[in-house]
């Protein structure tokens, strides 16, 4: 089995086995560990040629899974190292092939189902917790549900749904919540897990004919709580199944608290009756940082590093500089305090400005949506407006989805983001147009020259 390999040449195996690895990383990084193990984590690298890859998954199911969710973001990551055209399979595991395939951990073997009664909670970061988090004008209504949530002996708005942009906080409150429970009143039963894994989980109980006890175990929680329900979405049957269990909780009067990147009425792919339910309780977003927040949580993460010596004129140009969400706010200092500590260099400005070089220019080229619109718009000599309005005709629908495809290409915004950027559409519509113009570009030379042109003027 490890001759799965359709190169010969040893070297490009490393290549392409260490390409996979940062591919990995990369995914690790952009989508938080509860996804990455559950789905990324049991991909493997079955196959490697010069330009293709063979990426295997263990069940269809999984396959399926990464090809509507995350096909695009691995391709354009394999790209970057240099591969054109990855391949989803299904597929067994080579039986041994240790530099190609690691066998995933996270994953428990299909043959028992005795985990879908067992543990589904998923593990709890310890640093996430009320005392770690900074409070501010953007989060202040989401920080102080959260609390109110966590110290109250009976259930005081249901359920709490904490929406916001990536990076914000979210994960970090509910966790906060989850360890304030579980030390306060122990005897609570608390089930923290992502909608991904709810729907994991799920699947498998139908899968192993397991379903009673998936009801059980989650009927049977004091406390439920989702991260990121937005990615329930679509899939009817845990659908219903959560909204049964949802009903069933509070009907029961159980705390149920939720998150997700936008509000109840915006989670499309939602059915109506759920996306109303969900609206019932208490709806706390989070919103974008703004300077003094930024400031307050680098304070506060320098405190806790136990780094000393780090000159406020360092923290003050990070928050300024450092905009797009307090993840990449963290990751920056680290870098820097990291740097400093292995080659013993003291903080300051200058240094900090060369730690962060590719960081910082990448923040500085960071090309907005309402970029992209205004120039397409002017381009093609459209309204501003017909970005976002619902006319469907061929002289505006076009240069929407050129704007479409331009925002995919030229920034990091996921699928239903930029559907929203554009009157509120459907994340399918946007793939939709992100194909369509890939496939145009290729017959139709006076639009790739257009699409070049804006290109050039977006990064100028
Ligand atoms: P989200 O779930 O909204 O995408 P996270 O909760 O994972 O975001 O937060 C990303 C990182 O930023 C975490 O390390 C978290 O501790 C940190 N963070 C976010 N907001 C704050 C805050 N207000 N105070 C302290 N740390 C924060
Ligand atoms: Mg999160």
């Amino acid at each position: 089995m490890g001759a799965k390999l359709t190169m010969t040449a040893a070297h490009q195996n490393v290549d392409l086995s260490s390409a996979w690895a940062r591919v990995r990383d990369k995914l690790r990084a952009e989508f938080g560990d509860a996804t990455f193990s559950s789905w990324f984590k049991p991909l493997f690298l079955a196959e490697a040629g010069a330009d293709r890859v063979v990426v295997s998954a263990p069940t269809r199911f999984v396959r399926d899974w990464i090809a509507s969710h995350y096909s695009m973001r691995l391709n354009d990551l394999w790209r970057s190292e240099g591969v054109e055209t990855v391949e989803l399979a299904i597929r067994e595991m080579p039986a041994r092939d240790p530099a190609i395939a690691e066998r995933p951990r996270g994953i428990r073997r299909p043959e028992s189902s005795t985990d879908a009664s067992g543990d589904v909670h998923a593990p709890l970061d310890p640093r996430f917790r009320f005392e770690t988090f900074v409070v501010g004008k953007p989060n202040e209504l989401a920080y102080a549900a959260a609390r109110r949530v966590a110290e109250s002996a009976t259930v005081p708005f249901n359920p709490l749904f904490i929406y916001g942009g990536v990076g914000l906080g979210k994960t970090h409150l509910m966790h906060a919540i989850a360890w304030h429970i579980r030390e306060a009143t122990p005897a609570r039963k608390v089930v923290y897990l992502s909608a991904e894994k709810f729907m994991y989980q799920f699947i498998r109980a139908l899968r192993f004919k397991d379903v009673m006890a998936f009801k059980q175990l989650f009927r049977s929680v004091d406390v439920l709580m989702i991260d990121d329900v937005q990615f329930i979405g679509g899939k009817d049957t845990t659908q219903e199944e959560f909204l049964h269990t949802f009903n069933a909780l509070v009907d029961q009067n159980r705390q149920i608290i939720i998150s997700g990147d936008r509000s109840p009425s915006d989670l499309d792919g939602m059915e109506e009756r759920m996306r109303s339910r969900l609206g019932w309780g208490l709806v706390a977003d989070v919103h974008a940082t703004d300077y003094e927040l930024r400031l307050g949580i680098l304070q506060a993460k320098v405190e806790q590093s136990g780094a000393r010596d780090v000159p406020t004129r360092v923290l003050e140009f990070l928050s300024h500089r450092i905009t797009s969400n307090v993840r990449e706010l963290e990751g920056a200092l680290n870098r820097v305090l990291a740097y400093s500590n292995l080659v013993g260099r003291t903080i300051s400005l200058e240094m900090t400005q060369e730690v962060l070089k590719d960081l910082l220019r990448a923040n500085d080229r960071r090309i907005s949506i309402e970029d992209i619109q205004k120039r397409v718009a002017e381009h093609y000599n459209i309204r501003l407006a017909d970005m976002h309005s619902p006319r469907r005709s061929r002289a505006v629908a076009r240069p929407r989805q050129v704007a479409m495809y331009l925002a995919k290409q030229l920034t990091t915004r996921s699928l239903p983001e930029i559907g929203r950027k554009f009157g509120g559409r459907d994340h399918t519509t946007v793939m939709h147009a992100v194909r369509k113009i890939e496939e145009l570009r290729a017959t139709d030379s006076s639009l790739s020259d257009d699409i070049d042109l804006l290109k050039r003027m977006l990064a100028g």
